[in-house]
């Protein structure tokens, strides 16, 4: 059987980092990708099975051609590709909002994705059954947000919302352009990590359970997915 190659971006710890640990426990091999080369390297020391640690910071075009680089030399393909990494930024008021709170959590959540996929999609072609999953959030989902039974329609914010809502419409447009692609957005829950200052709900075990499926399995419905199922956009 051939081994199966996923790259997990933003994997040092968090919902990347589990989804790595989970996915190797598969018996895949899987790029552990980690801005902080110390950062990455601790991590990789935790887990077993075929991680492998590559450099890469989403932001940068340099970065993501070297890990593109690394993986082609030693992999030659990939199979599933997981934009994961993302950052909260500000959730001031938004009357306070400025336009510069914008700018870095946009080159993280939507950019960076962006340059993800765009620099290895000649790699994921190579796959016999190549796979995106991009790591979204429920704060991006319109249906979600406005829902009163939803904890996410009482966290208030520009910033973060919007450029999750921003890739979720990326995703929908390359699900339908990626011939061949199998393409989905994932929507974690409120888990509890560094990104909220572990507020969240759900266990970062619980968290991964949903960007694991949408790594591993053929019968997902819809594009936008949670650990349940279809969510909406
Ligand atoms: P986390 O624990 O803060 O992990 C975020 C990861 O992203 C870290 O490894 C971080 O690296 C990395 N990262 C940040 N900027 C980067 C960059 N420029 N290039 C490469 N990596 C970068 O957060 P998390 O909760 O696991 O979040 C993972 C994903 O789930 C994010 O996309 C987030 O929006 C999404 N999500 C989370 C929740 C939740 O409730 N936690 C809910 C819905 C969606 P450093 O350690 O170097 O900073």
């Amino acid at each position: 059987m051939t081994q199966t190659i996923a790259l997990v971006t933003g994997a040092n710890k968090g919902i990347g980092f589990e989804t790595v640990r989970r996915l190797a426990e598969l018996g895949w091999t899987v790029w552990l990708g980690a801005r902080d080369a110390e950062r990455g390297k601790a991590a990789v020391a935790r887990l077993e099975g075929d991680v492998r640690l590559v450099s890469l910071d989403v932001t940068s075009d340099e970065s993501v051609a070297g890990a593109l680089a690394t993986v082609q030399a030693e992999s030659g393909r990939l199979d599933v590709l997981v934009n994961n990494a993302g950052i909260g930024g500000t959730w001031a008021d938004a009357a306070e909002t400025r336009p510069a709170d914008f700018i870095g959590v946009y080159g993280v959540n939507v950019l960076g994705p962006v340059r993800m996929t765009s620099a290895f999609l000649p790699l994921l072609r190579r796959s016999a059954a190549p796979r995106l999953v991009m790591v979204s959030s429920g704060m991006g989902s319109f249906g979600i947000t406005t829902d009163p039974d939803r904890l996410e329609s009482t966290l208030h914010g520009l910033v973060y919302p919007s450029s999750k809502a921003a890739l979720n419409m990326i995703t929908s447009q390359y699900a339908k352009a990626l011939t061949g692609v199998r393409v989905h957005a994932v929507d974690p829950g409120y888990t509890a990590t560094d990104l909220n200052g572990h507020r969240g709900v759900q266990t970062v075990e619980e968290g991964a359970d949903a960007v694991v499926q949408a790594c591993t399995r053929d019968d997902l419905a819809g594009v936008f997915v949670d650990r349940v199922g279809s969510v909406p956009w």
